[in-house]
């Protein structure tokens, strides 16, 4: 019951990681149905509509069957990936999944992958939309990441010095790794 409270949701550094890494929750349902429909199809294909020869090996055609199915699926499931990425990453999500979908041999997926913006969250003090790459929010001044006191780029919070400038974390104000880390 007590973590179920709403006022508690806001989630924990460690939760929000985890939640970012956890890739395959990204695929959806529906691309992974439509992986297994497309699978099946390359094997009807092969096998029942495509012309057999008698000099034709068997294993040879399961084998080509097989490469060709498991290709053209894993290729649904990531333009599944891609239609739930693109979202979070606020980006134009009906020209990307044209993109990813029209460009010959998944040289589309792969233009996706090198032209993606970062990951947005939300600020946990006014939900303003940030990277994940920032230090502070540009909005109101949230500390997201521990920084150092002195040339303010970020440290570690196990650091005891910057790595950086040298500066002594502990002299700061109120330590970076404390302010950061204080809910
Ligand atoms: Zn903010
Ligand atoms: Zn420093």
């Amino acid at each position: 019951m007590m973590s179920t409270m709403p006022w508690n949701r806001t989630p924990s550094r460690a939760e929000e990681l985890a939640g970012t890494d956890d890739q395959l929750s990204m695929i959806p349902a529906w691309s992974v149905v439509l992986a297994i429909a497309v699978f099946a199809g390359v094997q009807y294909l092969f096998h029942g509509v495509m012309p057999h020869h008698k000099h034709e090996m068997l294993p040879m055609r399961l084998l080509m069957g097989y490469s060709w199915g498991t290709a053209f699926a894993s290729y649904v499931l990531l333009v599944g990936y891609v239609s739930r990425d693109v979202k979070r990453r606020k980006m134009p999500a009906a020209l990307w999944m044209l993109i990813v979908v029209l460009l010959p041999g998944g040289i589309g997926a792969v233009v996706y992958f090198i032209l993606r913006q970062p990951i947005l969250r939300a600020c946990p003090n006014c939900r303003t939309e940030i990277a994940a790459s920032y230090h502070f929010c540009p909005q109101c001044q949230f500390q997201l990441a521990p920084v150092c006191g002195q040339c303010f780029r970020g440290v570690q919070i196990t650091d005891v010095y910057c790595t950086q400038c040298g500066h002594d974390l502990a002299e700061d104000h109120a330590p970076a790794r404390l302010r950061a880390y204080s809910d």
